[in-house]
Formats: C-alpha cells, structure tokens, sequence
C-alpha cells in the first residue's frame, strides 16, 4: 500500500498505449486479516467471565456456536466488530461509488488519477449479465438481453471507451495535467483499492449489496457491486465459519 505519487511525466509511453482492454469480471484478493470466531467469543465473554485463554474458549465448541448464534440472533453486534479483513478490489469506477456510500466500519484508499496515468481497462458486461430491466422503481426485475442487444452493448461501450481514452492520451501527449484531461473518462473504467472492514461491517454490506435465498430482507442490489460482495462473502466464510453460519441462519441481518 503505498500513497508515493508516481514520478512519470504526463502522456509518456506505458502499457495503456497498446490501446484499451476490456474485462467483464472483477476481483477480490484478501491481503491480511485477523479475524476468527473466537475474536467474537472473547468480546463476548468479557462480559460475565473476564479474561479467558484461546483453549479455554475451545473447549465447548457446541457452547461457542450457540453464544454466537445467540449474539446475532439478539443483536449483540459489537462482539463482532474486534477483527479485521483488508481486500484488494479491482472494479469498475460506478462500483466504487456505490461501494463508498458505506461509512461504517470501512476504511478505504483507491488509486490516484492525479499521480498516476490511468490504465485503459474499461468494464463490459458478460453474457451472463442480465441486460433488460423491466418494472418499476422499487420492483424492478432484470430479465437476458437478446444477442443483438448483447453485440450492440459491446460495440457501442467499447466505441465510447476508445474514445474517451484517445481524448484524454491526447491531452497529457500535450501537457495538460492527469487530473484536469481525467474528466473525459467514464465510470465503466476500472480502478483499484483497498478496503478494510470488521465482520459486522460487512454484514451489513452483504446484507445490502447481495440476494440470497436465506436473506430475510430482500434487498436488489445491482450486480456488479453483488459479484464484489459475493467474493468477500467467500474469503469471510472461511475465516468465521461459525459467525457466517449464524448470519445465514437469522435471516442475513447485521447485528
Ligand atoms: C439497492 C440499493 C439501492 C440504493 N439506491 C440509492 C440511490 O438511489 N441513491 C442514493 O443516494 N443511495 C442509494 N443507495 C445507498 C444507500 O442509501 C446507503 O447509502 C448505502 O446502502 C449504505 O448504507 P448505510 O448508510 O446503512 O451504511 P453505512 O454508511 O455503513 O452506515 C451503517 C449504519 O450506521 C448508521 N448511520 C450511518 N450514518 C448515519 C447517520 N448520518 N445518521 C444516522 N445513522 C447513521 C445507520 O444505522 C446505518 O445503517 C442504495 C443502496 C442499495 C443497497
């Protein structure tokens, strides 16, 4: 993680000048963490047994699921904030915006497009991506786009990025600063940044930005802030075993 701005001068030759690069995907790394179940089992425990050991907290395991289950299913959220995960994302810009609207408990740092010249990775959709939204605000549905609404979202977003991005070389080739020629450049474009969060915050997150079966509040996120989500929610998984089950067993509610 690093805040040095790089020192290449506006416009120079890089990768970005092979032309533009387009990817349907994103990506979650999980770069460090230290979160366990038994992170939630100490705070809680504090409470009536003071200071415990790691092994005394181990020796019940059936007890151990049931407190936790009992802390979510009560809303007993701080006991699950004393830990933390720090994912690398790669994602489109218009993620990002959304993915910043949650304050609590999230820390974020995302690159700089006034210290470094922008790489042209813009995002399109997959076949997979629901193209057509049908309803009305609020109960919206998204249904397949045909294969020509498919071949025409391609070609016109890839149009447009091209674009953009031979506008904004040809600004810096002529001197104008990265953070002034950046302007022309569209939220499709991809960016980087790491966010760090607790348990409790990403509950709250997944609860928001993600749809499954077992959530008690549906929620209509939009998909490509879901396919972050749902990567996140797989790299926790694994970390807290027993807090993530609780979540899924009481509806997918933050506590
Ligand atoms: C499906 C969906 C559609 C959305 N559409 C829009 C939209 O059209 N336009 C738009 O602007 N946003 C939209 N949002 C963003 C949404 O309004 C929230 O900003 C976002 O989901 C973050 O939620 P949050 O505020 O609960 O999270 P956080 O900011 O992490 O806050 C967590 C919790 O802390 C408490 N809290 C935080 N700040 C305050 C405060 N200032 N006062 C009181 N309590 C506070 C609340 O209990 C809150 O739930 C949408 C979100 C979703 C999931």
């Amino acid at each position: 993680m690093s805040h040095t701005p790089d020192e290449s001068t506006p416009g120079t030759q890089s990768a970005a000048d092979a032309g533009p690069s387009f990817r349907s995907e994103v990506t979650v790394e999980l770069v460090k963490h230290s979160a366990s179940d038994s992170d939630v089992l100490w705070a809680a425990r504090v409470s009536t047994a003071g200071e415990q050991s790691l092994e005394e907290l181990q020796k019940d395991p059936e007890r151990s699921k049931g407190l936790i289950n009992f802390l979510m299913r009560d809303r007993h959220g701080s006991p699950f904030e004393h830990n933390s995960m720090t994912f690398f994302i790669s994602a489109p810009i218009f993620v990002f915006r959304e993915f910043m609207r949650h304050r609590v408990g999230w820390s974020y740092n995302e690159e700089s497009g006034r210290y470094r010249q922008l790489e042209s990775v813009f995002y399109v959709p997959g076949q997979s991506r629901k193209l057509v939204q049908q309803g009305r605000p609020g109960k919206y549905e998204f249904v397949e786009g045909t294969p020509a609404q498919h071949e025409l979202t391609t070609r016109v977003m890839e149009d447009s990025y091209r674009q953009a991005y031979a506008a904004y070389q040809e600004m810096l080739a002529e001197g104008v600063a990265r953070e002034v020629a950046r302007a022309v450049l569209p939220v499709g474009l991809y960016s980087s940044m790491y966010a760090t969060c607790n348990a409790r915050s990403l509950m709250h997150f997944l609860g928001l930005r993600t749809q499954h079966e077992l959530a008690k509040v549906p929620s209509f996120p939009q998909r490509e802030i879901e396919m972050v989500g749902e990567q996140m929610e797989a790299h926790w998984a694994k970390l807290m075993p027993l807090t993530y089950g609780a979540f899924n067993a009481n509806g997918r509610i933050a506590p």
